[in-house]
């Protein structure tokens, strides 16, 4: 039994050293093939066979790019050495020595020839890269010999020695184990003797005697010389490459990276190329093209007979690449050549390294450009003409947060890092509506706008939170601060609508509205003084920052980007609009409907809110139907204009929604007034202002969210909703006459069962056959439905759809309704805190909960669609801006996503993306 065993070991050993033998553990950088070949085709495989330094240096090779000559021992190299018990495996030495004489042809020198010597260093390189594993060891072969060969090449003993140093240096701490201490000790030591303070002051004789030094710290602490066989100090590296695998160091990283251990490492052997050997050499980094613009130039500097460090250190004045086709034209020819080579290969802007040596050029490294949103943008269009790559790669390099970088005003980083050292950083709150601004503060509406428009000033407004009837004074105004709300509180909604930049809840600033300042950070701003508000990040400074601001219409690269998304994705983008002026500016955004027109902002315009306020008050149904024929024709054109706007495209029409109380004038003020004028004695008006706050009172309700609103409000006073319907479909006539082609579709809010619908709707759709008779108009695409707001709705959607003909999900409503958060205080209150300590990921308002809401959705999607098969669906609640929101529409089958016009062009690259990611086709349908 024993000798069976013992003869199945054997057989076992045996066949794995044949294997071993017979193994290539080298792979020159030019023999990538080779390892592909070994690995199947797989290029992973190959990075964990040669590492990612050494698969990358490989690639660049057979991409033609002239890479110092050299060769990586393999991972499979490192783990049989570690099983092996510390020893090469066979074969593996022989074939560095193989490599070795490949790396001496391509480069002309010779390993340890001090006629002409060969250095190289010796990097480890793992799969993952691990930095701090273990240092690089360069300048492998200098000895006392080839040292001195050096010299005579280079006629610069000062560079020599100083490698020199170097590498006994890096081989006693690194491949020998002994600490740093004594060797920068004995440094220090030297220059304090010579009186130094700069290694820069240290001349050539003093390097050579650092070499003596260094030599001498090894000795006593190893009690042997630094060895000066090149071949020694090359095997002696490779074992301490090997060995650093299962170092301490590298073990702990490995446990924190989760990095498995018998990845093991690669070793790189790679020839030593120098700058500074003459005004024939130099070293340089560059750009393919421009980081900030994108503009296809290369862009980058260089210095003659210099190291690399020189170039980063900024001591000398580099010069620009492109003076290199004076000092060097057939190498800056060169150098053109290989870099567009590199974009080819990679498809990618890239960021190089390179060295000239006496004439040579070498490319030391590449990797992708870092760069700024335009220059994304840019050379993303650029390399789809170029034919580099296809539409669809363009599409999904550019970022949506890089894009909504792009479309608004902004503060460059480094005038807010300026701000915030000089002390500047006032506040921060939600980041409710990107851009920047700059302004003097207005406390109140009217003052805001009066400012504005009369003084021409730039304005910020400041308000604890605002309501309908601010918002004239939020247009006129470059931005909107408040102290309270969320994001999706008033003042963020209607901010986002219009562009304009706005932070909410910055609630560590104390208001005084009636002294005419505010109080935050110890600093007290007074009315009219300057502020800066930051939408994208929530940041308020003190003072005046400069601004930089974008043109879309200017920006080509970028609208011919977004028309390759529209063709990707499913989803369509409309947007929310309430204004012709809007539609105009969302349709040139790129916006194919209008998604949400919420009809009550018309009512709060100032010619028409007493008309809407008497109709509200009125008891008698004929003063009520004089106050509705008022409003009809006010209607009737608001509803021309966004129909005449989108000519060709739908338009979602609301009808009235909030509670009637945010149409009457503030309780608390008006009782004020009653009770100053009964103190007063004053009788004129008393009587009117008394008969008013008792009907506000009447209609004051402790939920008003949950209360009179929505379809309710239309069953409970059908009149209002008949008007706005009889004004949508004369308009819609009307406008069609005139040849524009429209597409109405009424939307009714609020729908928590489907009696409500079947009790309203028909109603409503007798007045528009009605319109249309009377018209004489016998063709008109309208079409009837309703919002998923309420938990019920979306749960009984099935129901719904039998009467609804679309549906669009208020996700505002749907979101405070499923969670029961109030949508104006809950971000104030308690929101934040809920996502610092992760009780919520994000915050449900901005991005839809897809276990919670979402689930809702699909249900509502699926059993709506099972009734009526082509039912339309869309969502109008601030959502449908979010990227993260969009790509959750496009999986549960929207047809569009509506949001603010500003960001209609973030939406159609999120809704691309959506598509690339998950493709075209309905979940339902896979
Ligand atoms: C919604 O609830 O998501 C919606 C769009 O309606 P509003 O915000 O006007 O309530
Ligand atoms: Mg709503």
């Amino acid at each position: 039994m024993f000798h069976l065993d013992y003869i199945a070991a054997l057989s076992g050993w045996l066949i794995f050293k044949e294997q071993n033998v017979s193994k290539q553990w080298v792979y020159l950088f030019t023999e990538v093939a080779q390892a592909e070949a070994y690995k199947g085709g797989s290029w992973d495989a190959v990075r964990g066979l040669l590492g990612g330094k050494g698969a990358g240096l490989a690639d660049m090779t057979r991409a033609g790019v002239p890479v110092p000559p050299g060769f990586t021992i393999t991972t499979e190299a490192c783990n049989a050495y570690v099983a092996g018990g510390d020893k090469f495996p066979e074969g593996m030495w022989d074939q560095v020595l193989a490599a070795l004489k490949k790396v001496e042809e391509a480069t002309g020198k010779k390993f340890g020839d001090p006629a002409n010597p060969l250095l190289v260093s010796c990097r480890s390189g793992a799969k993952f890269s691990m930095p701090g594993m273990m240092d690089t060891v360069l300048n492998i072969g200098l000895n006392d010999e080839t040292a001195a060969g050096m010299v005579k090449l280079t006629g610069n003993p000062r560079f020599v020695n100083d490698s020199y140093r170097r590498l006994v240096e890096m081989f006693g701490s690194v491949v020998l184990g002994i600490p740093d201490e004594p060797f920068e000790d004995a440094l220090k030591e030297y220059k304090a003797h010579k009186g130094y303070k700069l290694d820069t002051e240290m001349t050539a004789e003093d390097w050579q005697a650092m070499v003596g030094t260094f030599k001498a710290i090894i000795k006593k602490h190893k009690g042997f010389v630094f060895p000066q066989e090149p071949l020694k100090q090359l095997s002696l590296a490779t074992e301490a490459v090997f060995h650093s695998w299962m170092g301490k160091k590298a073990i702990d990283y490995r446990r924190a990276a989760n990095i498995p251990d018998d990845l093991g490492t690669a070793v790189n052997i790679v020839t030593m190329v120098f700058g500074n050997m003459g005004n024939d050499s130099g070293t340089g980094v560059a750009f393919t093209r421009n980081p900030s613009t994108g503009e296809k130039k290369m862009m980058g500097e260089y210095l003659l007979n210099a190291q690399g460090e020189d170039v980063v250190a900024g001591i000398r004045n580099t010069d620009p690449v492109e003076n290199m086709s004076q000092t060097m034209p057939d190498v800056y020819k060169q150098f053109m050549e290989i870099t567009a080579r590199l974009e080819k290969h990679y498809k990618e802007m890239q960021d190089v390294e390179f060295t000239i040596e006496r004439g040579k050029l070498w490319m030391l490294q590449t990797r992708t450009a870092k760069r700024t949103a335009a220059s994304e943008v840019k050379v993303a269009v650029d390399m789809v003409n170029e034919g580099l790559i296809t539409k669809e790669e363009a599409v999904s390099r550019v970022k949506t947060e890089q894009l909504d970088a792009l479309l608004h005003p902004y503060f460059d980083e480094a005038t807010m890092k300026a701000a915030e050292k000089a002390g500047k950083l006032y506040a921060k709150g939600v980041n409710a509506s990107p851009g920047a601004a700059s302004g003097q503060i207005y406390f109140d509406a009217d003052t805001a706008e009066k400012m504005a428009k009369e003084h021409k000033q730039s304005v910020i407004m400041v308000r604890p939170f605002t309501k309908p009837d601010d918002v004239h004074g939020m247009l006129a105004a470059k931005g909107v601060l408040t102290s309270e709300g969320g994001a999706s509180s008033h003042a963020a909604v209607v901010a986002r609508q219009f562009g304009v930049p706005c932070v909410v809840g910055a609630s560590m600033m104390q208001i005084d509205l009636e002294k005419r300042l505010m109080t935050s950070n110890g600093i007290t701003v007074k009315e009219g003084e300057w502020i800066s508000i930051d939408g994208a990040t929530g940041k308020v400074f003190v003072g005046e920052l400069k601004t930089t601001n974008p043109n879309l219409e200017e920006m080509t690269d970028l609208l011919t980007l977004l028309n390759w998304a529209d063709s990707i994705a499913r989803l369509q983008v409309w947007a929310n609009s309430d204004y012709p002026q809007d539609a105009r500016r969302a349709r040139k955004f790129g916006a194919k409907g209008i998604g949400l027109c919420r009809t009550e902002h018309m009512f709060f315009e100032p010619a028409r809110l007493p008309i809407v306020q008497r109709m509200i008050l009125a008891k008698d149904p004929a003063v009520q139907k004089a106050a509705l024929d008022e409003l009809l024709p006010f209607q009737r054109s608001d509803f021309a204009g966004l129909f005449n706007a989108m000519d060709g495209y739908p338009v979602i029409i609301r009808l009235i929604d909030p509670p009637m109380h945010e149409f009457m004038p503030d309780e608390e003020k008006l009782f004020e007034e009653v009770v100053t004028m009964r103190v007063q004695g004053e009788t004129k008006g008393l009587a009117e202002k008394e008969t008013l706050l008792a009907a506000i009172k009447a209609m004051h309700e402790s939920n008003p969210m949950m209360g009179l609103r929505g379809v309710r409000l239309s069953i409970y006073m059908p009149e209002l909703v008949e008007m706005q319907v009889r004004a949508i479909f004369e308009a819609a006539c009307d406008e069609t006459k005139k040849g524009i082609v429209v597409k109405p579709e009424v939307m009714i809010p609020l729908t928590g069962t489907v009696k409500e619908l079947e009790w309203i709707q028909p109603r409503l759709v007798r007045i528009a056959k009605q319109v249309l008779e009377e018209k004489g108009v016998d063709k008109l695409n309208y079409k009837f439905g309703t919002m998923i707001e309420i938990p019920r709705a979306a749960v009984t959607a099935g129901e719904i759809a039998a009467v609804a003909e679309f549906f669009s999900f208020g996700t505002n409503d749907l979101t405070q309704m499923t969670f029961g958060y109030s949508r104006d205080d809950a971000e104030r209150n308690f929101l934040v805190k809920y996502v610092e300590e992760g009780i919520l990921v994000k915050n449900p308002f901005q991005t839809i909960d897809r276990a919670g809401v979402g689930k809702l959705m699909q249900m509502a999607v699926n059993d709506g669609r099972a009734v009526r098969p082509n039912l339309e669906v869309g969502i109008c609640g601030e959502h449908g801006g979010d990227p993260d929101s969009i790509e959750f529409c496009h999986l549960i089958g929207n047809n569009y996503v509506s949001c603010s016009p500003f960001r209609v062009p973030i939406a159609r690259l999120a809704a691309a993306h959506a598509a690339l990611k998950h493709g075209k086709g309905l979940v339902q349908d896979k």
